[in-house]
Formats: structure tokens, C-alpha cells, sequence
């Protein structure tokens, strides 16, 4: 070995620690990294690269942590197999199918409630006649839904009510018809048996298994189980809130089944839905952020001109409480707090209020309520002394709150100028017309 390899192997080297460092800091399991790392050294065929000192920097550019892990775990999550697409007034019917608790009902109403908002016109029947409850639970989400629904408290036949039912709403021209069907507490024969009579008498166009976060090691085999019986096209895996490990070794299990992940569930509300896009998952995954989501959803929301100025402040670290005013104004047009703001490249509980949805969103029209009763002067200073007692006694008496409420909205203004700070650099301002990368 002589002196350069030396070198190119000790770059090469620090290069994977500092990926192994990230990784494990970003709670991948540890047989997922060492798996990267010899899948890395693999890809870096040292003797390939051509000779000279610029070795070094060739891993460097080619194999940057950053990038090696991101690729590496794309990779690894994808199955490279495209979801099925669904169309506008093209009668699309759809099977859920899955072990009972692992979030299906759940899940169907949270599928609807997403391509209803889309311009879908769904419905949702109930095939469930072994979980006593079934129907009525999803009757009272599809009706909070405003979503139509079909079943019976008294026919015990699943296949004559998902057929009665697809009928109906073919016939009513809804383009999505979601199938409900029953689970069981274990992989049965006679839960994969009704799964077929189903799907030979509704003929789903896409068969969907729902599949709990927690499942672990079981997942493989059990959406095998399931694959086995009935061609599953797309997995939804649910009660991912804060699992990300156990999500990235779950859908690393099922890829090997060849069924795209479409959805994550991340809570027990409607609109705890996310699409599933292996790209974005492993940029949060990896604290990178989702910038091009976040961007795409501020420049939807944000008018050109206003974007420009403020992601100029941002990207100069000068986080004014006008510029909080602005981006909650904007954001709370846009979806979700709680998704926009896990598409950042730093933790979202850093920036978003705590609190449920629900919380965040009264809490923001509450902190926006009390800078309405500030001065430009004080909306536009950084920095966080100037707004002094008497100041925050006016501002108390003017919105009608308490001086603790104030104080509450300046101390969520000094933390998220911290966390704004903290990407100085990291945001790329797009010209006119222009939609960011
Ligand atoms: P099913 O038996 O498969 O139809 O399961 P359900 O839809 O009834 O869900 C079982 C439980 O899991 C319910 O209490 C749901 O509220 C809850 N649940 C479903 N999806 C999620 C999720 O993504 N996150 C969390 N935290 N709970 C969920």
C-alpha cells in the first residue's frame, strides 16, 4: 500500500464515519447502516478512480456523506415500481385490506378525505361484518367527512354488501370506491378466503394493505401472507408519528414485496395523512429537510414578489416578528402546520407550537392576533430586547390577552429566529418564474 492509497482510504474512511455518525444520530438502525457502509465501499472501487492527489478529492465530491447516505437510502426504500394512478370520472375501486387494529377504517376514511380534497368524488363501504362496531365507526368518519357510505347492521354476508355497494355508487358516478374490508387479530384462512370472494365480486382495480409502524421484524412475511392471496398493489403503513426508524425498517422489509408504500398515517385524525415519496422522507429523515416540498408550498402560497423579499431576510438570519407574521399567514393557507413545518431542514418540533393540529393552528391565529396590536417599528426589529415591559403591556391591552400570552409569542419568536438562523445558507432564492429544485 503506498502513501496516496493511504490517504484515499483514510478520506474514504472519514467520509463513512461521518456517515455512520449521521445516521445513527438520525436513529437508523444500526444493521442498516453497517449494511450502507459496505454498500458505499463497494460503489468507491478505489483502484478505479484515476491516479493522483486528486483521489481525495473525487470521493469527496462524488461520495459526499450528505449525498452517499441519501442515495444509499433512496435506494434502499424504493421498489422502482410506479403506484397506481387514479383518474378524474373514471370509476376506480379500491380495496383495503390489512390485520384488524393495524389502522385500516382509519385509514379508508383518511384516503378519501385526501382525494376528496383532490376533486374526487369518493364513497366508502363497509365489507367489515366480523368487527362488531366496524360499520358504525366508519359511518360517523364518513359522515365528519362528508363522504358517502355504504352498509348494513343486518346482512352478515361481506361479499353481498361490498358488491350491493360498489353497485350503488358506480351507478351514483363516484370515481372512487373504497372497499372496507374485515380484519383479523392473525393471518387466518378464512380471512385470506373472504379477501378473494371480495375482491372476484367488487374486481378492485387497486388492492391496498394497511400495515402498523410497530409491526417490526413480521412485516415481510406478513405482507407476503397477504400478497400471496391477493395482489397488493400499494401499502399504507400507519402510526408513524415519531417512528421513523421503525418506518424505515418496515418499508425496507415490504420493498422487498414489490409494493410501493403510497401513504404514512401520523395520528388519529383525519388529516394526520401523508403521501409516502421516498425522496422527501429520508431528506427529513436525515434532518436535509424537504426544501423543494417547502418551497413548492410557500411559492404556491406566497405571492412572488413578497417571497423574494422575505426568503432574502431568511437567508440573511434576519428573522423579524413581521417575517413569523408573514410565514404563519401564508402557511396557514397551505395545509397542515405540522407537515409544512417537518419539511424543514431541522427538527419541526423546533418550530412548530406544540400542540396538536388543532392547538398549533389557535395558538398561531392567537400569536398573529397579538401582532396586530404591534408597531412596524416593533415588527421589523431583530432584536428580541427591544420589545421591553412597557412595550408588552401595550401590546397585552391591545389584543385583549394576558402580559403572559405576550410573553409566551416572544419567547416562540426567539426560538424560531434561533432555528432560522441556524440555516442561514441553506435557502436558494428563486428568480421570477422560476420554480426552486
Ligand atoms: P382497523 O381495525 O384496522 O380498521 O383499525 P382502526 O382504523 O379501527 O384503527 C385502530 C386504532 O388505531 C384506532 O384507535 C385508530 O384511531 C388508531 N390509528 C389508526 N391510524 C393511526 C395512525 O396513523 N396513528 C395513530 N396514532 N393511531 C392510528
Amino acid at each position: 500500500m503506498n502513501n496516496e492509497t493511504v490517504i484515499d482510504e483514510k478520506a474514504l474512511n472519514d467520509c463513512l464515519d461521518e456517515i455512520t455518525r449521521a445516521l445513527l444520530k438520525a436513529d437508523v438502525h444500526f444493521d442498516l447502516v453497517k449494511n450502507l457502509k459496505i454498500n458505499i465501499k463497494k460503489i468507491v472501487n478505489l483502484d478505479d478512480l484515476a491516479a493522483g492527489h486528486n483521489k481525495r478529492r473525487i470521493i469527496q465530491q462524488r461520495f459526499s456523506p450528505c449525498r452517499a447516505i441519501f442515495n444509499e437510502l433512496c435506494k434502499m426504500l424504493d421498489t422502482g415500481k410506479p403506484s397506481f394512478m387514479l383518474k378524474k370520472r373514471k370509476t376506480s375501486v379500491i380495496m383495503f385490506v390489512g390485520l384488524q387494529g393495524s389502522g385500516k377504517t382509519t385509514s379508508c376514511t383518511k384516503y378519501a378525505h385526501y382525494h376528496q380534497k383532490k376533486g374526487f368524488k369518493p364513497a366508502l363501504v363497509c365489507a367489515d361484518t366480523f368487527r362488531a362496531g366496524a360499520f358504525d365507526q366508519l359511518k360517523q368518519n364518513a359522515t365528519k367527512a362528508k363522504i358517502p357510505f355504504y352498509g348494513s347492521y343486518m346482512e352478515s354476508d361481506p361479499v353481498k354488501i361490498a358488491a350491493e355497494g360498489v353497485e350503488r355508487f358506480k351507478k351514483e358516478n363516484c370515481d372512487l370506491i373504497i372497499v372496507d374490508t374485515s380484519g383479523r387479530h392473525q393471518q387466518e384462512a378464512s380471512l385470506f378466503e373472504e379477501m378473494r370472494q371480495l375482491a372476484e365480486s367488487t374486481k378492485p382495480d387497486l388492492v391496498i394493505f394497511v400495515m402498523d409502524s410497530s409491526i417490526g421484524q413480521a412485516a415481510f412475511s406478513q405482507a407476503q401472507a397477504f400478497n400471496r392471496s391477493i395482489s397488493v398493489g400499494a401499502i399504507i403503513v400507519t402510526k408513524t408519528e415519531g417512528a421513523a426508524k421503525e418506518v424505515v425498517r418496515l418499508v425496507r422489509k415490504v420493498v422487498a414485496t414489490k409494493s410501493p408504500v403510497i401513504f404514512l398515517g401520523t395520528g388519529e385524525h383525519m388529516y394526520d395523512f401523508e403521501v409516502f415519496n421516498v425522496k422527501p422522507f429520508v431528506s427529513r429523515l436525515l434532518g436535509i429537510g424537504d426544501w423543494s416540498g417547502f418551497m413548492e408550498k410557500i411559492q404556491d402560497a406566497v405571492p412572488m414578489d413578497q417571497l423574494s423579499e422575505l426568503l432574502q431576510k431568511l437567508s440573511e438570519g434576519k428573522f423579524s416578528l413581521r417575517i413569523m407574521y408573514q410565514l404563519y399567514e401564508n402557511l396557514l393557507n397551505v395545509g397542515p402546520i405540522s407537515q409544512i413545518f417537518a419539511m424543514l431542514p431541522v427538527n419541526s418540533a423546533e418550530l412548530k407550537p406544540k400542540g396538536d393540529e388543532k392547538e398549533s393552528w389557535f395558538k398561531i391565529k392567537r400569536y398573529m392576533t397579538m401582532m396586530d396590536s404591534m408597531t412596524n417599528e416593533e415588527l421589523d426589529s431583530t432584536d428580541p430586547k427591544f420589545m421591553n415591559e412597557s412595550r408588552v403591556v401595550r401590546v397585552a391591552r391591545g389584543s385583549g390577552r394576558q402580559l403572559r400570552d405576550v410573553m409566551e409569542m416572544l419567547e416562540e419568536y426567539k426560538r424560531q429566529a434561533k432555528v432560522w438562523g441556524k440555516m442561514k445558507g441553506f435557502l436558494k432564492i428563486p428568480k421570477k418564474g422560476e420554480k426552486s429544485a
